[in-house]
């Protein structure tokens, strides 16, 4: 980076503390990952100057000889890796994916049936504070309080009285695989489309270690940058026959040009998740979670669902006497990385819950196996055990500096 040196102390200083961030520490945020140096060359690649508005073979302006071969190989990888009919790798971000789906079959004011958020659903399923819900009719499923688990037949009692254009499954927070067959089930009943936003899960989708909701779903939408291990940006994947709506939804309904170099290292990144190395990957993120879950269900701790079955589990932390956002505010202080959360029907406010949110996809790219998850679970005990003591804070923070001076991140082998 000795350009960036030149041009901006100040940037890049910030970036090389950032490099040192996130070597340093345990990161345990659900949503996040390290991705390959490939990915990132990529990424940073002067496909970035290029302007492409439209799609490989019709685009408004000159000069993608190069582009439209890369979008195709990205396009084609997508399609096989995860089986779909169709696939668009143009979405900026995960919501604006979700935003081209509804503007793709919906009218202002249409009714939608997703995941309420306090429940793991994610703000574009309908939040009143979202898009989502401000211009549609946005209904909401909960959880079974007694379980914390889906309950399908509320789920279809619900579709039956709101009777939604679009039913969407997915979330940001939910420990358990969904049952696709049977969303699928419910959707058929009240003749609504059925769209699978897989953006947490759609690694372990890709790598076998969850079940794929493409055989079911009339559209799949997914961020790239999550378990997927790819640049920021998303992907839509649907049936044939909405091939022509999604495109146009994407562009020019909700964008402009496409970013070229991130449909480089989501091409590049679907060319890695197409590996063994990345299936046995996927395995290990959910042998991981499920080991740190017993290990801190073992400790006292509770656990929505009383476990995990993919890459993420929910703690509720108030039988510790401590609240969501001061656990996850002293594990910060402490080298490990996490945010706080809700928990079904939580009594806190979203701001200051009761829960905390892991996830085990980025310390299981940087290697940690089922023993560093018991070390990782022992470490965030001491802390929670000790909430107001910043000398064991500072002493655990150094163990965690020990912890993970022995698995290099990728991109950051560099950072001592
Ligand atoms: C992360 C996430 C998104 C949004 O992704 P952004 O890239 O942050 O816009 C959408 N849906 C679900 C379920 C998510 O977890």
């Amino acid at each position: 980076m000795e350009d960036l040196l030149k041009v901006d102390e100040e940037i890049y200083a910030l970036v090389r503390q950032e490099e040192i961030r996130q070597t340093s520490k345990i990161r345990l945020i659900a949503s996040e990952n390290y991705v390959s140096t490939a990915v990132l060359e990529a990424t940073g690649s002067v496909l970035t100057n290029k302007y492409s508005e439209g799609y490989p073979g019709k685009r408004y302006y000159e000069g993608q000889q190069i582009i439209d071969q890369v979008e195709t190989i990205a396009i084609a990888r997508a399609k096989t890796l995860f089986g779909a009919e169709h696939a668009n790798v143009q979405p900026y971000s995960g919501s604006p994916a979700n935003l081209a789906v509804y503007l793709a079959f919906l009218n202002c004011g249409d009714t939608i049936l997703g995941m309420a958020l306090p429940h793991g659903g994610h703000l574009t399923h309908g939040s009143p504070v979202s898009i989502s819900g401000r211009y549609f009719n946005a209904q909401s499923y909960q959880l079974d309080p007694a379980t914390g688990l889906l309950d399908y037949e509320a789920i279809a009692e619900k579709a039956r009285s709101c009777r939604p254009k679009i039913i969407i499954a997915g979330h940001s927070a939910y420990p358990r695989i969904l049952d696709f067959a049977r969303f699928r089930e419910i959707a058929d009943e009240v003749g609504a489309l059925l769209m699978v936003d897989m953006a947490h899960f759609a690694g372990l989708v890709a790598g076998g270690a969850h079940p794929s909701p493409v055989p079911y779903a009339d559209v799949v939408t997914t961020t790239t940058h999550k378990s997927l291990r790819g640049p920021r940006g998303a992907m839509i994947l649907c049936r044939e026959k909405y091939a022509q709506a999604i495109d146009k939804a994407v562009f020019p309904g909700v964008q402009g040009g496409p970013h070229d170099n991130t449909t480089a290292a989501i091409a590049v990144a679907l060319k890695e998740a197409s590996t063994q190395e990345f299936r046995q990957y996927a395995r290990q993120i959910v042998n991981n979670a499920a080991a740190l879950a017993e290990n801190l269900m073992a400790r006292g701790y509770r656990l929505i669902t009383n476990g995990t079955e993919n890459h993420l589990m929910l703690v509720d932390v108030t039988n510790k006497g401590i609240s969501g956002k001061k656990a996850a505010r002293i594990l910060d202080a402490a080298g490990i990385v996490l945010n706080c959360n809700a928990i079904p029907f939580d009594t806190r406010k979203p701001y200051d819950p009761s829960g905390i949110r892991l996830g085990t996809a980025a310390v299981t790219t940087r290697g940690f196996k089922e023993p560093e998850m018991l070390e990782v679970g022992r470490l965030l005990d001491e802390v929670i055990s000790d909430p107001e003591n910043e000398a064991t804070h500072a002493r655990i923070a150094a163990e965690v500096r020990d912890l993970c001076s022995a698995f290099p991140a990728p991109g950051l082998e560099h950072v001592v």
